[in-house]
Formats: C-alpha cells, structure tokens, sequence
C-alpha cells in the first residue's frame, strides 16, 4: 500500500477521496487508481535511470486503461506491447509509436503489417520463423523492420513458475546457445535492420540478483556480436522488478537500477525497461461490496460482488492481495472469513482466512490490484466488467465505464 491511499478519520482514502463516496457514485466492483501513485512509480524509474539515455517502456498488458496509458505518455513513457490490439491502444491514447518495443511470441503477419505502418521503434523476435515472416512482410511493404531478439538468458528468476520465463524450458525467447547464430542470419536479411537485444526474465522477482546475472550473460554475447561487426543501439532488459503485496522485500527501483547500471559501465548502448507491475501494481484497489455473510461449520465466507472474473491472480497464482475494511467500525465484531466471489467455481476467491470486522453491506479494498487485475478480467457468467475510476487530488475521474449486459452479448446472433 503506498501512502496514496491512508486511512483518515477510519475511512480509507485515496489521495482525497473517500472510497465510500466513489462506491456511492460509481457503484462496485470498481478498480480505482490514484494519479499521484502512477505519477510517482513512473518517476522513480525515470529518476533512478537518468544518468544515462534510458526509455522506460511501460508493458501494456498489466494495464491497458486509455487513461493511464495517456498519463505515462505525457510524463514522456514509451510502451511494451504483445499484440495489434495494445498498439491500437497505445495509438489511441496519444501515444508515440516511436517509442513501441513489440515482444510476443505468436506475432501475425497482420500485427508486424500494423506496427511497421505505425512506425514503432523495435520488434522483439522471439523466434527463427518470426525473423523470416518479418523480414518477409516488410519486404512487401517495401519497410525495414528493426529487430531485437529476444534472447533466453537461461536464469532462475526465483518466481512463481507461472511467471518465470527466463530458463530454457519456457516458450519465450530464443535460446542462448542459438542467438549468435539467429544474429547473424537477421543480420544478412535484406528486410530487417539489427538494432538491439532483448530479454525478460519474468514477473514479481523480489531479488536484483537475477537480473544482473541475466544482464551479464547478455552482454557476453553483446561483445561477441561487436567482434563480428554487428554493433547494436539498445539493450533492453525487460520488465520484472516486484512490488509488496503482503511481506515481501523486493529491492527498490533505485537499488534496481543501481544493480542494472553496475554491469553496465562502460557501455554505451541506449537502455530500454519494460517495467509493467511496478509502475501500477499498488497504484490500484479493486473496490467491492459484501453481499452476505455466511457463516459455516468451519469457515466463514464474505461473499461480495467482484469475483475471479475481475481479479483473476488469487485463483491463477494463489496470489496474495491485502484486504481493507474501508470503513473501520469498532463497534462490530470481528471473525475469520474466506472472501469469495458469486462465480460458480469452488476457485472463485478472492482471499483466504482474513480476519475482519465487518458485516452485510460493508465495503472491502482489495489492494495492490493495479496490475494484471482489470486488464486480466474476463465475462465469466455473464458477469460486466467493472468501472474504473482515477482519483486525482479530490477529484474522482471515471475511466471507463461499467459495462453492460447488453454489450457483453452485442456481437452473438441467433440462426435458425
Ligand atoms: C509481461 C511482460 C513485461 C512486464 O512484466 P512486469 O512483471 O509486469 O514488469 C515486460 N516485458 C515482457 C516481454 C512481458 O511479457
């Protein structure tokens, strides 16, 4: 939890908004962001990494709202994409695709048709086929593609296996043993221009050491590369840094970046960060009511309106995600309770043994849900998607609207 969102007088704020006033406005669940959270993790990537030239590239798919994308392009962001749909996104919000990394292992012949048109500055090819489609679809459009390769650096980033892609058994990537050899034949490619290295290692690592060791095995093969002639402009280290969900200690972006820059003395290469969760993971709460209590013989469940539909991490990962009373009443009485969704899924919770003072028609933060929450969110049931609100001072902004039955089945047809 940042301080961007405190409790004042036992109501949970964010920035200076009572969240009860957002829910009595907008109706839950409901994600809500604070401008000011966003504002400051973007600053502190930019702040760590200003002693060189750096691009900070924010991954899309950990939240792709308009406008937070439209914010992190104002303070000056680029952004890693993985499809045609999160370019047209990034497009949408004004930002620049100039400053576009595309990573992604299953790019089609239609996406890199997209991105060339839209000039972005990097294609991050993770494999050998991906390399001859591109240079084969921008040799149609008469374009020189630039390429990156995504290299697997063959390192344990110590992480939930769901979220580790950096070791050789992972689908991401090429392989290590391969890269010289992929260089090479990118480089020979009349279509594609070689201009960096790539690798991401995977999500929510909670130690620097991983990505030092991932950086020093990159460069090695950097140095082989120049021997050969083949010289390139940007080294791109990918996203991962984690953020505190419950009790973790991961390093902080400045010690992160100050082992990242560490390997690199000397190097001259512009430096590309494709950070996701820690720009947005505890910028945002998903906001949701109690529906009922029910007591059971050996648990108590909270069953409130957001469900694994919404917030996908505790079901997929046993993620963990704090969970706040956003009134604090001492006048109730407080129990252990399993905070479940409606979803007809026994996988449908959202936090497990939770100790709460509340009752029937209390409200609940579920925080630290910036990242891969509403972006991960699906219909499941029938179920719209949430709202989602920015809060910017005492502001509340509404983001994007909560969606409606009517849309979610607006493209189904019946036949006869
Ligand atoms: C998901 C992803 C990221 C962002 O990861 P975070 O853990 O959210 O920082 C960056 N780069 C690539 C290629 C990714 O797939």
């Amino acid at each position: 939890m940042t301080s961007n969102f405190h409790y004042q007088n036992d109501q949970l704020h964010a920035e200076n908004v009572a969240l009860q006033d957002i829910a009595e406005r907008f109706g839950t669940p409901s994600y809500v962001y604070s401008r000011a959270a966003l504002t400051d993790a973007y600053m502190q990537f930019a702040d760590a990494f200003k002693t060189r030239e750096a691009l900070i590239c924010f991954a899309v798919k950990s939240n792709s709202n308009l406008a937070i994308l439209n914010l992190f392009a104002r303070l000056g962001a680029g952004f890693d994409i993985v499809s045609g749909g999160e370019l047209q996104r990034v497009l949408a919000a004004g930002g620049d695709a100039g400053k576009v990394v595309f990573s992604g292992v299953g790019k089609t012949a239609a996406e890199m048709h997209q991105a060339l048109e839209a000039g972005i500055l990097c294609f991050n090819v993770e494999s050998e086929a991906e390399l001859e489609r591109l240079n084969q679809v921008a040799g149609v459009m008469r374009k020189t593609a630039p390429v990156s390769l995504r290299v697997n650096p063959d390192v344990d980033a110590k992480t939930h296996p769901y979220i580790s892609t950096g070791l050789k058994q992972n689908k991401f990537g090429v392989a290590y043993a391969d890269a010289l050899r992929l260089y090479r034949k990118a480089a020979g490619m009349p279509n594609l221009r070689v201009t960096g290295m790539d690798c991401h290692i995977g999500s929510q690592l909670t130690d620097a050491s991983p990505f030092v060791a991932a950086a020093e095995k990159i460069l090695q093969l950097v140095e082989q590369l120049a021997s050969e002639g083949i010289r390139l402009e940007h080294l791109d280290f990918g996203g991962g840094l984690g953020i505190r969900y419950r009790d973790e200690t991961p390093p902080s972006v400045a010690d992160y970046a100050n082992a990242l820059l560490g390997a690199l003395v000397g190097r001259k290469e512009k430096l590309i960060l494709e950070p996701g969760r820690a720009l947005v993971g505890n910028a945002g709460v998903l906001l949701t009511r109690v529906e009922y209590l029910k007591p059971g013989e050996e648990k108590n469940f909270a069953i409130v309106d957001a469900a694994m539909n919404d917030l996908m991490r505790p079901t997929l990962y046993d993620a963990y995600h704090e969970v706040l009373p956003v009134v604090r009443d001492a006048t109730l009485a407080s129990h252990v309770y399993e905070v479940v969704g409606p979803v007809c899924e026994t996988g449908d919770f959202l936090a497990h043994e939770r100790e709460m003072a509340i009752a029937q028609g209390s409200l609940l933060a579920l925080m630290s849900a910036g990242a891969y929450g509403m972006s991960m969110s699906s219909n499941y049931n029938s179920r719209p998607r949430a709202a989602e609100i920015m809060v910017d001072k005492g502001a509340m902004h509404l983001v994007r609207e909560r969606e409606t039955v009517a849309q979610i089945f607006a493209g189904e047809k019946l036949f006869k």
